[in-house]
């Protein structure tokens, strides 16, 4: 049977790759994305940058303007949450009760906040980051906040965290590990973020562990295992995510860690397929292994992988994978799966504001991090697409000329 009725569940930045890259590539039949959003499909990396610091409006964070889903016949059902998926009968369950009928079934329904298992935790005044709603409530906040309580230092936390610290308002980072952005980046890479967060003024706590958010109507600290409070008005708490998997997981399909997916991001049922945060695939960065990544770059290019599948034109999953996050003056980008590695090199002077990190897993390069060096991070996207890499002493050595190396011949 040709295809004619493609449902994607999700309006995020995955689904509406997916439609767009469908209707690119010629399909006609009917396409309808449903979210459980308001609105159009936005992209969330200005939420933690860009629109806090009044450098964007909502408007602008929109993928595409109103008039691209009519003139491309996309019709976007948002506010409306699936609840159920009959792969038997091929349709998909509202909360509405309606039910749509489909002939492939995409999953985009990436991910939500990790919540904080202690006491206090749904104070007023707790906030956490994930959707244009939420990074409202937390804009709103800090502007009227006095001091303020970061938990956890992954990506999220440090970018509000650049944010305060450009508005001048005292922040502190609470994170249990030893360093930020745990296993995301080398120790060399953390230690140059640490230290310029440093300089900006903000504070960190590392190795602590939350025991409760203190306050009775408001919250007014963070209380840590050591005894210790962090007083603070305004608490943005960043553990990570859980993939919304359960819809998945409720009709039958495998989920680990994400709803399970094949090198062409299919499920065992023929007519459903998964993609972005909410997925995990094999991937060959990680040797085969499966991977849940949370990154645009990720989520496009699974879309892209899909549509170029229900094209009649079906490729494994094997875009490198990248990604990147803006920390007041710290461009950070990254390519490939760096962990783990086993040997870092660095490029270039960590002293200077832009260096790049090179990092190899038995010998062969994994992934390179780059700082305030776009130029780095381009060519580590082109060398790990071809699979090769420079030796490590040959990374470390500025003069060696790497794009050279890039270009080939080999
Ligand atoms: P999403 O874009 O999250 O879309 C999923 C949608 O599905 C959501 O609207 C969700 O509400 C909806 N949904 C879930 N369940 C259902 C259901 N049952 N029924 C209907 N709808 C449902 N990545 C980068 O590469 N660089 C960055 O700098 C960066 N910054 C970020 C900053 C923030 C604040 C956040 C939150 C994320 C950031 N990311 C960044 C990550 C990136 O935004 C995500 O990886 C990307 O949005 C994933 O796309 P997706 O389509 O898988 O999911």
């Amino acid at each position: 049977m040709s295809l004619q009725n493609v449902v994607v569940v999700g309006t995020g930045q995955g689904s509406f790759q997916l439609a767009a890259s469908l209707r690119e590539g010629g399909f006609r039949g009917s396409l309808t994305l449903v979210g459980d959003e308001p609105g159009l499909p936005y992209g969330r990396p200005p939420l933690s940058k860009a629109y806090l610091l009044g450098k964007t409006d909502a408007a602008g964070l929109n993928l595409r303007p109103p008039a691209f889903y009519d003139e491309h016949g996309i019709t976007v059902r948002s506010d409306a949450r699936a609840t159920a998926i009959d792969c038997d009968g091929r349709r998909v369950v509202l909360a509405s009760g309606e039910s749509l009928p489909y002939d492939h079934l995409v999953l985009a329904t990436g991910a939500r906040n990790r919540p904080l298992p202690v006491a206090g935790a749904d104070l007023k005044g707790v906030h956490q980051l994930r959707t244009l709603a939420e990074a409202d409530a937390l804009k709103a906040a800090l502007a009227e906040a006095g001091r303020v309580a970061i938990v956890g230092a992954g990506f999220i936390g440090l970018e509000f965290a650049a944010v305060c610290a450009a508005r001048s308002v005292p922040v502190t980072v609470i994170e249990g590990a030893p360093r930020p952005l745990g296993r995301a980046v080398s120790a060399e890479m953390a230690a140059v973020v640490e230290r310029t967060h440093v300089a900006a003024g903000v504070t960190f706590r590392f190795g602590a562990a939350v025991t409760a958010i203190t306050g009775t109507e408001r919250a007014t600290g963070v209380a840590m295992a050591d005894g210790e409070a962090v007083a603070a008005d305004l608490i943005l708490v960043g553990i990570g995510v859980l993939p919304n998997q359960e819809i998945a997981e409720a009709a039958g399909l495998p989920v680990a860690n994400g709803i399970a997916v094949d090198a062409m991001l299919a499920t065992p049922d023929p007519a459903v397929s998964a993609l972005g945060d909410c997925a995990a695939h094999p991937s060959p960065f990680a040797d085969g292994a499966r991977v849940r990544i949370e990154s645009v770059q990720n989520a496009v290019d699974g879309a892209r992988c899909i549509a170029a599948r229900l094209l009649g034109r079906p490729a494994p999953f094997a875009a490198v994978p990248w990604f990147w996050s803006d920390q007041g003056p710290m461009k950070l980008q990254m390519a490939g799966l760096a962990a783990p590695h086993d040997r870092a090199v660095v490029r270039g002077d960590p002293e200077s504001g832009g260096f790049s990190v090179f990092c190899y897993r038995a010998g062969r390069l994994v992934g390179v991090e780059s700082l305030n060096r776009p130029a780095d991070h381009m060519i580590a996207r082109r060398l790990l697409a071809a699979g090769i890499g420079p030796s490590p002493d040959q990374a470390a050595d500025t003069a060696f000329d790497l794009k050279g190396f890039a270009a080939g011949p080999r």
